[in-house]
């Protein structure tokens, strides 16, 4: 291992390849990023994913992308596609190195064949409730099959006719022959093929009986030469079946390594749940900006870079534990506030009339994208039109302000962020008493929003050229579920009844300053005190732009982390 591949960071997965590789048993690290296509990527699958790819490139070596499609009925092209998508813009590359469980059907037949032969594996004709039974419990041994001493040649003709579509589904399996008595369930004589006339979206109907997660899976591993298999807590248990299906055919040994999965609070992670979220229409869809999904989070506004940072911040253990969203999202925050422009949009407008301000006259003004502070020599700049009549954020005037409100008021001052000082002089209202104009005069003399003179005003608003503006639809955000935990719910209750009512706000006619007419799908802004934004790349249109707030302003990592 040469300098340069040292790893970043060191961790229990670390140690033991770092063993690996002083003791001998590998030379090599080769790891393999496995999901089945049965659903879109989420979060969870991205820390696995810079997990497997991570290690490999800090020893120098390689990883595979396997679909692990062992089960026709759940899995559909659609995702074998959308998962590809999501690795690469994760920034992750396999190479030529795209397998899936599926081209292995004929040699897992054929390692089947030798199991049999071996006299460690046979054919059940015991039913699901019949196998369930004979399994025993964790207390319970289990009972033998009554079909577990059948000859070798028996076996052989059965699994064969199994293959051949003689028998129905359910009615015949083939098991390992272990042990019935081992306290490890998985042990317990387990299934290893099944009956499913089911087609399969690659090999079609050429398959009649299908492989077993655990089996297909250390085959897989076995016949890639993965050196490390990296996998969650729950196959912790199913580890000395993984190892007995090498052993028993003495083929390459990949070692597996579990460690404990994402759960991240105010959401839900298993595909199974975001698919019901899906189906009844409590989003949009698999990508909603909403959904924990990469194919969400990428419409949302989440960078590549934050999720791998953040996979980096978590790290691996051995223990469960819930990751705050607040986490996730301050590294987005922190990434976004390095690359996003500033730029100025008006959420819920009230116009401004400058009564002093000829009504034919426009002028512009060369504001920086970036804050003073970071403002280096060739700091990019945008045209920003200023005419009589602009907009402001409602919630910046109050007519009664009280004694902490620093933003307009009847006869109070304030700058136009880099544009003028205005002075409320009159407030229009409507029939029900609503504000739905303010008159103000504005002062040449503070062009660029300077001080004239020694005068200092508290307040600089934000403000779009009502002339100019462009109009939009913002969709700001909240968490999908109000509980920290959806599944805190009493013994009669369902994590649904914690979905968030309004986890989605639109804003229909927000104000724009032009030169958001041009932005595309991919760029990233901060509308200067309300948060990051980027155009959504599904609902927008020429015209008629719909943008997502990615993350508010707000840091609540930061204050959580003060609170404590
Ligand atoms: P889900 O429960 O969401 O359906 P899964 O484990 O069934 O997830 P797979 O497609 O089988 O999904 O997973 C592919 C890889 O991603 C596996 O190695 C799995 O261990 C890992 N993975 C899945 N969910 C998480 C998670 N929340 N945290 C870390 N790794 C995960
Ligand atoms: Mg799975």
């Amino acid at each position: 291992m040469s300098e340069e591949n040292i790893p970043s960071r060191s961790n229990f997965i670390t140690e033991i390849i770092d063993q690996h590789l002083e003791n001998g048993r590998f030379t090599n690290v080769h790891t393999r990023f496995p999901p089945e296509p049965n659903g879109y990527l989420h979060i969870g699958h991205a820390k696995s994913i810079c997990l497997n790819f991570g290690i490999a490139r800090d020893y120098g070596g390689l990883t595979n992308l396997r679909f692990d499609d062992t089960n026709p009925i759940t899995e559909e092209v659609e995702y074998v596609e959308s998962i590809q998508d999501d690795i690469r813009w994760l920034g992750f590359d396999w190479e030529d190195r795209l397998y899936f469980a599926s081209d292995y059907f004929a040699q897992m037949y054929d390692y089947a064949l030798q199991l049999i032969k071996l006299g460690k594996a046979f054919v059940c004709d015991l039913n699901v409730d019949e196998l369930r039974h004979y399994r025993g419990t964790l207390t319970e041994p289990g009972k033998n099959s009554p079909y577990r001493e059948r000859s070798i040649e028996e076996n052989l003709d059965l699994f064969q006719r199994m293959k051949a579509g003689e028998f129905q589904e359910g009615s015949h399996t083939l098991r390992a022959k272990i042990d019935m008595a081992s306290p490890n369930l998985n042990l317990r004589d387990p299934v290893l093929y099944r009956i499913l006339h089911a087609h399969h979206h690659r090999t079609g109907d050429e398959w009649c009986i299908y492989p077993m997660y655990d089996y297909a899976h250390a085959l897989s591993d076995s016949i890639e030469g993965i050196t490390h298999s990296i996998c969650t807590l729950e196959f912790e248990d199913h580890r000395p079946l993984y190892d007995w299906c090498l052993q028993t055919l003495g083929i390459f040994h990949s070692q597996q390594i579990e460690f404990a999965r994402l759960n991240l609070t105010h959401t839900v992670m298993s595909k199974r749940k975001l698919l019901q979220l899906v189906r009844e229409g409590h989003v949009s869809s698999w990508n909603d900006p909403r959904m924990p999904t990469l194919s969400g989070m990428r419409r949302r506004g989440y960078t590549p870079e934050a999720i791998r940072t953040f996979a980096d911040i978590i790290g691996v253990a051995k223990a469960h534990s819930n990751v705050d969203m607040e986490l996730l999202e301050h590294v987005l925050r922190d990434d976004l506030n390095a690359r996003a422009r500033r730029v100025m949009v008006v959420v819920e407008p009230l116009k401004v009339i400058i009564g002093n301000y000829p009504s034919d006259k426009e002028e512009t003004f060369d504001v920086p994208y970036f804050p003073s502070s970071r403002a280096l020599d060739d700091s990019p700049t945008r045209q920003v039109p200023f005419s009589r009549e602009i907009f402001i954020e409602r919630s910046d005037f109050m007519e009664e302000p009280p004694s902490k409100f620093y933003r307009l008021a009847p006869g109070r001052e304030v700058r136009l962020m880099n544009a003028y000082y205005i002075t409320c002089t009159d407030v229009v209202k409507d029939a029900n008493g609503e504000v739905v104009e303010l008159h103000c005069t504005y002062d040449p003399e503070s062009r660029g929003g300077m001080s004239p003179d020694e005068r200092k005003v508290r307040g600089t608003l934000h403000w779009v050229s009502a002339r100019h503006a462009i109009n939009a639809e913002l969709r700001l955000y909240d968490t999908l579920f109000t509980l920290p935990n959806p599944f805190d719910v009493p013994d009669d209750g369902d994590f649904m009844d914690n979905i968030n009512p309004n986890s989605l706000q639109v804003v229909t006619d927000a104000k724009l300053e032009p030169v958001l007419a041009e932005a595309v799908v991919g760029e990233f802004f901060q509308f200067m005190r309300q948060g990051y934004f980027c155009l959504d790349s599904v609902d927008s249109q020429a015209g008629a732009p719909v943008f997502n707030r990615s993350i508010s302003l707000v840091d609540t990592w930061a204050k959580m982390q003060q609170n404590r």
